[in-house]
């Protein structure tokens, strides 16, 4: 009986999920552009799809999975003005276009490591599927889906009549609200470029020759040529943000199922989005943290992940350094209870225990909750907690070593030292182990010890 429940965009409902093929999974994720270091926003998205993925690895699924690496043609709006992001990051940077990718590419792929995130079956670069894309162009040119402007071809709208489904978009409204400005060649306010042309004198490094002139894909094309060639016509899930929905999400429909006469995809999932100190993320805020910049300040990337995870991926969330050190605390906390099982002070977690952790992210993905039920399990034992690191992917047991034979050696003295009543000896020892991370606390049973950090 499948009982995991995912809220589908495209319903607007609270769905039971039922895959295509009983147990496998096809799953497709919009991934970044990779023109400057990926910040907390950008890496929330993905903690909260790792949830996704392991959420339906647990309910025996096998997940078969794609994201994408915008290495082209993504515009600094949404639409199909202004400057591309990757040639403006180039120019800056004095570098190619194609160093500026693989800067970002291995910058990207480097943080979603730290964060134990559950590596895709494929990433795909936008650049090596050109062929592709243009096989969709022609194939839309042919279904006469497309007109061809000064700049590119376009998609026509009108033409798919389900367009303003997906993102419940009031056309009439966006045609009166663009009139001002809705004055170059095309139809409907809606169209959107599905192949771009390089116009004379246009500096633009990354360049294919189609219709016999320079230009290169839209930027939406990607992700429906990518499915289509690695995933096939109808996937299981495809996720993004909630920013994709309006332009990005509702393009990929109308271009993938124009061409192909299929259903996208059957579940869409959004996630919100994070503010920073109650402020937009933004380079002109100063507010961008990297996970680099979480590091520098002391703490594990899997500190920063504890913390998305306890929220939800529907809500709004506001980051912080407070906020990240409560995380912190309470995830040193759950090692401390590993150490605890280390020194023989485990305790049995019942089925029914075990049942409520899953019971809660089967509920839509509910993280929170499951913490919730993490916390009320006490002390857990070993395989507790590898069922809980592979449920989440926070490293608790590899960050809650045993003793050393050495720390082992100084706990002991200490203990001895303490029932000398050689109290002077006794803080030397804790403060040698303190430096080497082990905290001590005296309970009536004895001294107990656990993580400083
Ligand atoms: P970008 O590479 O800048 O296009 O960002 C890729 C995606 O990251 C966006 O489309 C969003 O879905 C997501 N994203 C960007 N900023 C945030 C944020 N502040 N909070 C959550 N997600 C974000
Ligand atoms: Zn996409």
């Amino acid at each position: 009986m499948p009982k995991l429940r995912l809220y589908n965009t495209l319903t607007r409902k609270l769905e039971t999920f039922d895959p295509f093929n009983s147990n496998l999974v096809k799953v497709y994720t919009c991934g970044p552009t990779v023109y400057s270091q990926p910040h907390v926003g950008n890496f929330a998205a993905y903690v909260y799809w790792d949830l996704m993925v392991r959420t339906l690895e647990a309910n025996d699924y096998k997940v078969e999975r794609v994201i994408n690496l915008t290495d082209v043609g993504h515009l600094v709006s949404d639409g199909d003005d202004g400057e591309d992001k990757l040639e403006k990051g180039a120019r800056k940077s004095g570098k190619t276009v194609w160093e500026v990718a693989e800067y970002y590419i291995s910058a990207f792929q480097k943080d979603f490591r730290r964060l134990q995130l559950r590596e895709p079956t494929s990433w795909a670069r936008a650049t090596d599927y050109i062929d592709e894309d243009i096989a969709i162009v022609d194939l839309l040119t042919k279904k006469g889906y497309t007109y061809e402007t000064t700049d590119g071809v376009y998609f026509d709208t009108s033409k798919f009549e389900a367009y303003a489904d997906f993102a419940k978009l009031q056309l009439d409204q966006l045609r009166a609200g663009a009139r001002v400005e809705f004055s170059n060649e095309k139809k409907n306010p809606s169209d959107f470029a599905v192949w771009k042309f390089i116009q004379p004198g246009e500096q633009h490094a990354m360049r294919w020759d189609y219709l016999g002139r320079p230009g290169y894909p839209g930027w939406h094309l990607e992700c429906s040529t990518i499915i289509h060639n690695l995933l096939g016509e109808t996937i299981d899930i495809h996720t993004g943000g909630i920013d994709h929905i309006p332009v990005h999400h509702t393009n990929e429909i109308a271009q993938s199922e124009a061409a192909f006469d299929k259903k996208l995809a059957k579940y869409w999932l959004h996630c919100n989005f994070l503010t920073v100190d109650g402020e937009k993320i933004s380079k002109s805020l100063g507010n961008i943290y990297t996970i680099d910049d979480l590091v520098k300040q002391g703490y594990s990337p899997l500190d920063f992940k504890m913390w998305v995870l306890q929220g939800h991926y529907q809500t709004e969330r506001d980051f912080s350094l407070e906020q990240l050190e409560s995380a912190r605390v309470r995830r040193l906390n759950w090692r401390n209870r590993i150490a605890l099982c280390h020194q023989g002070q485990q305790k049995t977690v019942t089925p029914n225990q075990y049942e409520k952790i899953l019971a809660a992210l089967d509920d839509n993905l509910n993280s929170p909750q499951a913490f919730a039920a993490i916390d009320e399990a006490g002390n857990g034992d070993i395989k507790f907690w590898q069922y809980i690191d592979k449920l989440f992917g926070l490293s608790l047991l590899h960050d809650a070593p045993v003793l050393t034979d050495e720390q082992e050696k100084l706990i002991n003295q200490r203990a001895s030292a303490r029932n000398k009543k050689d109290f002077a000896r006794s803080d030397e020892l804790r403060q040698q182990l303190a430096d080497d991370n082990i905290s001590i606390s005296d309970t009536p049973d004895g001294q107990v010890w656990g993580y400083v950090r």
